[in-house]
């Protein structure tokens, strides 16, 4: 067994990876770009090696720094993770032409698999069903327009070298395929330097349903079953799960049979995913199945196959690596309960899912017993560099309901704060009754539109846990006492006319009564003066607009900040006369704009505020004097 092993690579996968390798006993060395210096995974691992610059092509994707890296702390085999290098059959070789273990198929399968065209061909050879289409050489447009129009619309172009869900056009028809074949070709180009594309008949009711395989160097391979990957935006996975709804015993066995085939014929070692697509306008049938890529890597989904076969996949591709045979046979294998899978992105669903960042100043999941793979925890920064995915909520339970349930029930205590989240969007579409019914095609996110984006305005309930949390937080701080005052009096005074304001991204909202305790919220502290509201797995930062309202008490006239933020632009000197209400600076925080205003008459007696300046939560910002 290898006694120590690098990791290449970050965030969850690095950390997921390192729990399976400390757990056999084999040493850690991550490798961490300067936005990383801090990371979770840094942190976690044995030893860390600094391996350049934060853009990954000057870090994550130099296999020389990696494999010196390797070299320098005696690592002696190293794990790719997914992503970066991971189906990278130049850098297989590199490494182990470096005299060191690769944890991964042999290059040459990953060069049989890595275009698709190729792949397909090579699949069909082998008896594997492949979606029908155009996989050849020749590239001319009315060539390929031809090919296009027999196959019959609609038609997806792909980049043979496409990956992640880029270089794919869906054509509904003659008329757009010029331009539709012009433009996956530009971002074919752009992205992966290979403008080749092929042809695929668009299926209909589309559901995505892969087959984990695993092979050693003994000439073994089996499968662990299926994962249904149907739950996609823009082609990309968003919920999985495994077994797939609806599957039943005899087309499992054909699928996973036609899965281990296509494994065997690159000679397959170590942990992959063959992707078929089916079309499930009928229900799954074996018939309506084909192959559409293979994976030849660990996959981001693969914790789901995890809880429902009791195998740990990256315990047995470090066992695989070692020259170890596979530690089950297939009649040893079998499916036990549902279990399913969540993506936490830091990105924000009401702004086109625009990724996120900044710190983790709320990072909180539920408490319930669910399985998290995490690349984040509180306090952590999520920076510009690398995908927005910080985390996996995996849920196992006896049947499929069960498994929904259990995965609602995770997102909705999920608080992600103040970068933004897509939980409230997970909680959306897993409670959906399409797909509680186990009858989502890859087109239901897309189809759903709006329905799906949670809202960001407060509602009642939220607003009324707000200004609960707020009362209960303020009734033993005496500094603040106005709005001690404020609170206190709204609290005892029941009667319709007594109104409490509360701000939430500076839109204004009234509170009319103290709502009774119960519900679907949970709030936390945000902040000095502030409450974090958190309801279906969506986050909102309620206060009372103090901070441009005027009240008169000598320490009003100390401007905090609200939260944690840059200073945009200051409006006053020191010194300065200013009236009530007038602008004092402009506060950038969570994205969003804050005027700071002057509470009442007086002169700036403080001002610790430059432009530019970054400023943690209640720094005092300006002192106001106030005329007497
Ligand atoms: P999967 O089916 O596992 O999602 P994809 O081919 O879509 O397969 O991509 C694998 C995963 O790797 C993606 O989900 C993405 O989060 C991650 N990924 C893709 N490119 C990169 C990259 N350059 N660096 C880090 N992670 C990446
Ligand atoms: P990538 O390498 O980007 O993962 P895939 O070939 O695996 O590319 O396709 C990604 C997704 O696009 C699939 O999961 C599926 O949702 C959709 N897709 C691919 N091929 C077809 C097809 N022929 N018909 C309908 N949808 C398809
Ligand atoms: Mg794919």
């Amino acid at each position: 067994m290898i006694q120590s092993l690098l990791i290449a690579n970050r965030g969850e996968i690095a950390c997921r990876i390192i729990r399976s390798a400390r757990a056999m006993g084999i040493r850690t060395v991550a490798v961490y770009s300067d936005a990383d210096a801090r990371a979770l995974h840094v942190r976690q691992a044995d030893e860390a090696v600094h391996i350049g610059p934060s853009p990954a092509r000057e870090s994550y994707l130099v296999g020389e720094k990696i494999i010196a890296a390797a070299l320098a702390t005696g690592a002696e085999a190293i794990h790719p993770g997914y992503g970066f290098l991971s189906e990278n059959a130049e850098f297989a070789q590199a490494v182990i032409d470096a005299g060191l273990v690769w944890v991964g198929p042999r290059p040459a399968s990953i060069t049989a698999m890595g275009l698709k065209d190729a792949a397909k061909k090579l699949m069909a050879a082998a008896g594997v069903p492949v979606t029908p289409g155009y996989m050849g050489e020749t590239q001319d447009p009315a060539f390929l327009s031809e090919r296009a129009a027999e196959i019959g619309y609609p038609v997806l172009i792909k980049a043979v070298a496409g990956g992640g869900g880029k270089g794919m056009r869906k054509v509904e028809a003659a008329g757009e395929f010029a331009d539709a074949l012009a433009s996956c070709q530009r971002e074919a180009t752009a992205s992966f330097g290979n403008a080749h594309v092929l042809i695929e008949k668009y299926i209909q009711r589309p559901r995505h349903i892969e087959v984990q395989v695993f092979g050693d160097t003994h000439g073994n391979i089996v499968h662990l079953f299926e994962r249904d990957c149907s739950l996609q935006r823009r082609h990309q996975k968003v919920i999985e799960e495994a077994p797939a709804p609806g599957m039943d015993e005899a087309t499992r066995e054909q699928l996973c049979a036609a899965a281990v085939k296509a494994a065997r014929a690159v000679d397959y070692v170590g942990a992959g995913t063959i992707e078929f697509i089916a079309d499930a306008s009928e229900g799954l049938r074996a018939d309506r199945i084909w192959f559409m890529e293979m994976n030849t890597r660990l996959q981001v989904e693969h914790p789901v196959t995890e809880e429902i076969s009791g195998v740990d996949l990256v315990e047995w591709q470090l066992r695989v690596a070692s020259g170890e045979a596979l530690p089950l046979r297939q009649d040893e294998l079998s499916i036990d309960g549902w279990a399913m899978e969540a993506r936490l992105y830091a990105e924000d669903p009401a702004t086109g899912f625009l990724p996120s960042t900044g710190r983790l100043d709320r990072y909180c999941l539920p408490d319930e017993e669910i399985r998290v793979d995490s690349g984040v925890e509180e306090m952590s920064v999520v920076s510009p560099f690398y995908d927005p995915m910080i985390a996996k909520l995996i849920v196992h339970a006896a049947d499929r309901a069960g498994a929904v349930d259990a995965l609602v029930g995770a997102l909705e205590g999920t608080a992600v704060w103040p970068v933004k989240s897509n939980a409230g969007f997970l909680y959306l579409a897993a409670d959906s009754e399409q797909f509680r019914n186990g009858d989502v095609t890859t087109n239901f996110i897309a189809e759903q539109g709006d329905a799906l984006i949670p809202p960001t305005e407060p509602d009642a309930e939220i607003l009324g846990q707000a200004g609960r949390h707020l009362i209960e937080a303020y009734s033993d701080k005496s500094r603040h006492s106005r709005d001690n005052e404020l609170l206190e009096g709204f609290r005892l005074n029941r009667s319709r006319d007594t109104t409490l304001v509360l701000q939430s991204q500076g839109t204004n909202h009234v509170l009319a009564k103290v709502p009774d305790f119960g519900g679907h919220t949970y709030s936390s502290g945000a902040g000095p003066d502030l409450a974090l509201v958190t309801k279906f797995g969506q986050s909102f930062v309620i206060g009372l607009p103090r901070y441009s309202a005027g009240g008169h008490h000598a320490h009003d006239g100390d401007i905090l900040s609200p939260m944690p933020g840059r200073i945009i632009a200051v409006d006053v000197v020191a010194g300065q006369a200013v009236t009530k209400g007038q602008k004092l600076l402009t506060l950038e925080a969570m994205k969003m704009e804050h005027t700071l205003t002057a509470p009442f008459d007086g002169t700036v007696a403080e001002l610790n505020a430059t432009a530019g300046a970054q400023v943690q939560v209640e720094a005092l910002l300006v002192r106001i004097e106030p005329v007497d």
